[in-house]
């Protein structure tokens, strides 16, 4: 028999789910569950795989579960899940509405079927807590700030997995300025010094900074109140165009999907691309002030490691700063895409939120 670990990220329709051998962190099973539009639709889809690792022919046993849960607060490391902690981390639905309520009724879910199972937490902003005080601050009131209205940043899970591998790619440079492109359906750039995080472009909520899928990033606050008062627009509208409705969605009015865009001659379609570019270089311009410079530029997540056209525009955006291009070895989606000589590296490095879970799981397990 087989102790493992297994490792869920539960979203609205899909629950994925991974198993890895305990002992040596091996992947045994990798797969996407689809949940069904119900009540308990997170609950089938958690049977489905429990019902998985029972069926495995070899002898499977489980040993600790690992979740993806979006929102920690101002908790930098994994925990280990009690009654207590399930409790607080419910606190925090309000600041993460499209995620924390399904990661969290996954592991509800789970305590029910298995009380004894030791289960993990780790939270996409804790990867951001090494960052400086006022890289959080919002120009709001400070009552506000105290009632935790700051920048927290996400996608801290991959952040972290790219800093455990950064060193063995970019030598030297790995613990110098650095930026994270994380380019996926959603999307945001991390600043790392000494492969900790400075200041990152997601902010309060997972629509601040770029643009994405289906969200509109960065955005002036006037906009969501003229929708309100002028155009008659309900919270709810506001909250659905915002979230569901903007982003190379919206601009191009033809998909949510970097590929479909890519494949279309539509002009709005090659809009929707432009902007998305336009606004990645805006926020690594930004991201750069802070970092005072610019040693490396890592490209990750499903956009940042296939599309060698978001790439190629967002470099070139940053041939001011000295990063010379390498088209040949970025056709080829190679690791190193910087030409010989360039002041700045890039990369395209694949991220792995599952294998930094697993590795939690085991830590404090
Ligand atoms: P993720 O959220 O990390 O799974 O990334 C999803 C995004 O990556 C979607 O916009 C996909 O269209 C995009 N993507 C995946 N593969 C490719 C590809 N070969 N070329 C361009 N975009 C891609």
């Amino acid at each position: 028999v087989t102790d493992i670990i297994a490792v869920f990220n539960a979203g609205s329709s899909t629950l994925k789910f991974s198993v890895f051998r305990h002992d040596d962190f091996s992947l045994i099973h990798n797969g996407t569950l689809e949940v069904p539009d119900s009540q308990d639709g997170h609950k089938k889809a958690l049977q489905q795989a429990l019902g998985w690792i029972s069926a495995h022919k070899d002898g499977l046993k489980l040993h600790v579960a690992g979740h993806r849960v979006v929102h920690g607060k101002d908790r930098a490391k994994p925990e280990k899940i009690t009654a207590k902690i399930l409790t607080e981390l419910k606190t925090l639905i309000p600041l993460a509405p499209l995620h924390q309520p399904h990661n969290l009724r996954v592991i509800e879910e789970l305590a029910a079927l298995h009380p004894e199972l030791p289960q993990v937490a780790c939270f996409d902003t804790a990867f951001h807590r090494t960052q400086p005080k006022l890289a959080s601050m919002f120009a709001l009131p400070r009552r506000f700030y105290d009632d935790g209205v700051k920048r927290y940043g996400f996608h801290g899970i991959s952040y972290e997995y790219i800093a455990s591998v950064l060193p063995k790619y970019a030598g030297d440079k790995a613990k110098s300025r650095v930026i994270v492109a994380h380019l996926g359906n959603g999307a945001s750039l991390c600043a790392m010094k000494n492969l900790q995080s400075q200041a990152t472009s997601m902010g309060f909520s997972t629509l601040d900074g770029l643009m994405m899928g289906t969200r509109c990033g960065t955005l002036d606050v006037g906009v969501p109140l003229y929708m309100q008062q002028h155009l008659n627009m309900t919270t709810d509208q506001v909250t659905d165009t915002l979230y569901h409705k903007s982003g190379l969605l919206g601009v191009s009015g033809i998909s949510n999907d970097m590929r479909t865009l890519e494949q279309s001659d539509a002009p709005e379609a090659g809009e929707a691309i432009a902007l998305f570019c336009h606004m990645a270089a805006q926020h690594c311009g930004s991201l750069m002030s802070i970092l005072g410079g610019l040693d490396a530029l890592v490209f990750t997540a499903g956009i940042g490691e296939h599309s060698a056209r978001v790439r190629r525009e967002i470099c070139h955006y940053l041939t001011w700063a000295g990063l010379s291009f390498d088209e040949t070895l970025n056709q080829k989606n190679a690791t190193q895409i910087h030409a010989k000589g360039s002041k700045i590296a890039a990369y395209v490095i694949p991220t792995d939120e599952e294998i930094v879970i697993a590795r939690a799981c085991r830590m404090i397990s």
